[in-house]
């Protein structure tokens, strides 16, 4: 495998595995298990099985190998292991790793089902969760202890989009022997500087942009190859949260294109915000590209784009939100992101509906705010359609 190849390269050729055939097309293996030439061959398999030797689709497929072994290639970890959905690989990161009795730290800004197994499921199994403003350091110093076994986070949060300083937190953890977990969605494999920053383990939801068209659940768990195969490969092929052969396929082809993908939808992204700021029916244009975000700087010295994400926050409330949602043509009203489609969020009533109010006003989670995901459509489209919603309001 070429280490030196850039990332369009690794992203259409890393990781391929061709049969006897040759075949140009990455293969779907749509198989659960594989024969043995003969019983003594089972039985080496199954106390040790080489590169290209598979016993099960839950413990390894050769078409999910091809997808763990390029995304791993471009995110720069030695290994990765993929999951039937992005939360199989934040509850398969964090639960292969923690027993009873130890400590996790993490930031209080995350998407709402990560919330939930840190909240909710963890503490079930007596594992101990101290929350944290992510963007402040000392909150982070103050709450690892030497019994911190993880910190959490989201490098850039959902739905406001706050930046959490992935070089400065993962300091503050090892000095205590903590694995930094980052959930990269946001950030996107092609922006993402996470391990030369320090992060340990980085995880993603695959159903976002390295799908990227809308197709699929499906997550994936990068990390050394010893906290892969030692720690997670166990846990997950013995729970049953491995990615299925055809969705591997899926994200394989998505990757050929992900850095396309990425890049033109960031432009676009950058192009709104600045068409939007400003705009006196809005209180807020929250894009880490534009000077006005608070942690602009971090966000250029963290990732190699500001992203494709964005957000606004309508100073209407409620009721003015939802005529621009409703107003809008080209955007889809969903609540998936990454996607080749533009979609508009509105978290206060969806993604973040269960969070109880005062939690939402501290997550900056107004009423106002919209959510949006910016597709592949002409951005002069894109910006047309949000003005005339923004015209209904
Ligand atoms: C979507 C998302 C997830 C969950 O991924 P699924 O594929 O829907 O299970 C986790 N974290 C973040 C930040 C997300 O955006």
């Amino acid at each position: 495998m070429a280490d030196d190849w850039n990332i369009r390269t690794k992203l259409v050729h890393t990781g391929s595995r061709r049969s006897q055939y040759g075949e140009m097309a990455e293969a779907i293996f749509l198989t659960q298990g594989f024969a043995y030439d003969t019983a003594e061959q089972a039985e080496a398999r199954f106390i040790k099985s080489g590169e290209d030797e598979f016993i099960y689709a839950r413990y390894g497929n050769p078409t999910v190998r091809m997808f763990e072994d390029r995304i791993a290639a471009v995110e720069g970890t030695e290994d990765a292991f993929a999951t039937a959905s992005g939360m199989a690989a934040v509850n398969g990161a964090l639960t292969s790793m923690l027993r009873a009795g130890d400590h996790v730290v993490s930031s209080r800004a995350l998407f709402g089902s990560c919330l939930y197994i840190l909240e909710e499921i963890l503490g079930r199994y007596g594992v101990n969760v101290t929350f944290v403003d992510g963007t402040d350091l000392d909150a982070w110093r103050a709450a690892v202890t030497p019994g911190t076994k993880a910190v959490f986070l989201e490098s850039v949060s959902n739905p406001t989009l706050e930046i959490v300083d992935i070089k400065a937190v993962a300091e503050i953890a090892h000095a205590v022997g903590a694995t930094v977990i980052v959930d990269n969605v946001f950030a996107t494999p092609v922006f993402s500087r996470a391990v030369e920053l320090g992060a340990d383990v980085i995880v993603y939801s695959t159903t976002k942009h390295i799908d990227g068209q809308g197709r699929a659940l499906g997550g994936v768990i990068c990390g050394t190859k010893d906290f892969i195969r030692k720690t997670v490969e166990p846990y997950l092929k013995h729970t049953g949260g491995s990615m299925s052969p055809f969705t591997a396929w899926l994200m394989l082809n998505g990757m050929q294109t992900l850095d396309l993908r990425c890049r033109a939808m960031a432009e676009s992204a950058a192009r709104i915000a600045a068409a939007l700021e400003g705009d006196a029916r809005l209180a807020r244009v929250i894009y880490p590209g534009l000077a006005s975000h608070p942690q602009h700087a971090l966000s250029a010295r963290q990732n190699t784009a500001p992203g494709t994400m964005l957000a606004i926050d309508v100073a209407g409330g409620k009721e003015a939100a939802f005529r621009l949602i409703n107003g809008l043509k080209i955007w889809k009203i969903s609540n998936n992101l990454g996607d080749a489609k533009s979609i508009a969020t509105h978290p206060a009533t969806t993604t973040h509906q269960r969070l109880p109010a005062e939690q939402k006003a501290m997550l900056g989670i107004t009423p106002g705010l919209i959510r949006l995901s910016v597709g592949l459509e002409d951005a002069d489209d894109l910006i047309a359609d949000l003005r005339a919603g923004l015209d209904l309001i």
